[in-house]
């Protein structure tokens, strides 16, 4: 049992009138061998408070989309004093233009963005644009990559849908599958042999720069620069999704940081400080296809939602204000990546470790090199499972998949880390 009887009993009532019990699969305690998540009833800075009155130092972090921590107070007058103004228009409104200009500063290739919804729809229109502007049908990805819930990604998806075993979910048309392509991440030359051979039918090449959804995963060099030599080569367009990584390693995008240009970029969750939003952008000629300036149609009442976008205009405000931010966040990844380490180290415990900035993911293996999804697969997940629970118990939240990683936020210090690490040590003892 892992979550106390208010949290179990709500688990009842909520597999009654809930499918699963849970509204997104991810927070189900499948991969742990199921049983009742705790139900959170309030959470602030690092933490997450449970309606058992249970304290856990949160690294889901809402799956990627929190980085200043929960609750921060500049965050919560800047969503009081938007919802004052009133909460939706259905209108143009100054905030998303506000928004639009500041994010056109800090993506290289965004000479014009639309906001969406969500990262699921900014990735669904960036693909519907690619095959609008190539005039093909292909969408070229990656094993094991997630880039949302729509039918044409969940083919050979990872994250979430992995855990449950649903590489590929049921309901998706054939005629939908056959205009999907998947390849080994991190395998530049099978990339370059595909797209030499089949290329001319490629409407775009869409993976994740930094791999953030089969546990974190970087590109090995030249890999993402071949991949976009080839895909330019036959005349696909790259599609950089970085709902997960924007923000996350740096203030923007982490292609500035790795030198290799998208076509159109996604991005998402941490822009909205915890409310929904997603977004696309590319250069003018590309975007300027989209209704109504163009043929390809993208609509939503949600679309720059004011809310979110002051939401986003705080986040950016308070991001481009902590200069030391994302130092302190690398600082702390790392602190908490060796202690991680020597535990294993010191009970023998075959484990790799992977880190950048406040990102870090475990694989509990004695491969040393993780670096694809198949790689990512053949961890022990039994091992996983019980090392996550054991770290519950303790009151640390990690989240509960393989293939998911651990966040840090600005509210974390080495007080949380250091308890994190202890708690580590404790957790291996329970997984040997
Ligand atoms: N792309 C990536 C890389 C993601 O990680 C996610 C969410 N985990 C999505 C797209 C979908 O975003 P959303 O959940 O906002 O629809």
């Amino acid at each position: 049992i892992l979550a106390g009887p208010v949290s179990e009993a709500l688990y009842r009532r909520a597999l009654e009138a809930i499918t699963g019990g849970v509204n997104s699969p991810s927070r189900g305690m499948e991969a742990l061998g199921g049983g009742a998540p705790p139900f959170i009833e309030r959470a602030e800075g690092a933490y997450l408070y449970d309606v058992d009155g249970r304290a856990y130092i949160d690294y889901v972090q809402a799956f990627g989309a929190l980085i200043l921590g929960h609750a921060r107070p500049e965050m919560l007058r800047a969503l009081d004093e938007a919802s004052r103004r009133g909460l939706l228009f259905g209108a143009c409104h100054p905030g998303e233009v506000q928004l639009a200009e500041r994010l056109r500063q800090l993506f290289p290739v965004c000479e014009k963005v639309r906001f969406t919804a969500s990262g699921t729809e900014a990735v669904m229109t960036a693909v519907r644009l690619a095959r609008a502007a190539t005039g093909r049908r292909v969408l070229v990805k990656f094993e094991g990559s997630y880039h949302g819930h729509f039918d044409a990604v969940l083919v050979g998806a990872g994250s979430g849908a992995s855990t449950l075993g649903l590489d590929e979910s049921a309901g998706i048309p054939e005629g939908i599958k056959a205009d999907v392509v998947t390849l080994p991440y991190n395998d530049a030359p099978a990339a370059e042999r595909w797209l030499e051979a089949h290329g001319r039918d490629a409407a775009c090449v869409l993976v994740e720069p930094i791999v953030g959804n089969f546990g974190l995963v970087e590109p090995v060099p030249g890999f993402l620069e071949r991949v976009a030599r080839a895909a330019r080569a036959v005349g696909a367009l790259v599609i950089f999704d970085e709902v997960i990584t924007a923000f996350r390693f740096r203030p923007g995008p982490v292609y500035v940081e790795l030198g290799v240009e998208p076509d159109i970029v996604t991005f998402g969750k941490i822009l909205g400080g915890g409310l929904p939003i997603g977004g696309y952008g590319a250069r003018r000629h590309i975007m300027e296809l989209v209704a109504p300036a163009g043929p390809v149609y993208q609509d939503g009442t949600w679309a720059g939602h004011p809310l979110s976008v002051a939401c986003a205009l705080a986040t950016l405000d308070l991001i481009g204000q902590d200069a030391g931010l994302y130092r302190r966040l690398d600082d702390l990844g790392r602190a908490l990546a060796a202690g991680v380490r020597d535990g294993a180290a010191r009970r023998g415990v075959p484990l790799v470790v992977h880190q950048r900035c406040g990102a870090v993911s475990l694989f509990f293996t004695s491969e040393p090199d993780v670096r694809d999804f198949s790689g990512v697969r053949r961890t022990d997940a039994r091992a996983f499972a019980r090392f996550v629970r054991a770290m519950l118990r303790q009151g640390i939240l990690l989240p509960p998949s393989p293939y998911e990683v651990w966040f840090l936020s600005a509210a974390h210090t080495e007080r949380e880390v250091e308890r994190t690490i202890r708690a580590v040590d404790a957790a291996l003892e329970a997984v040997l």
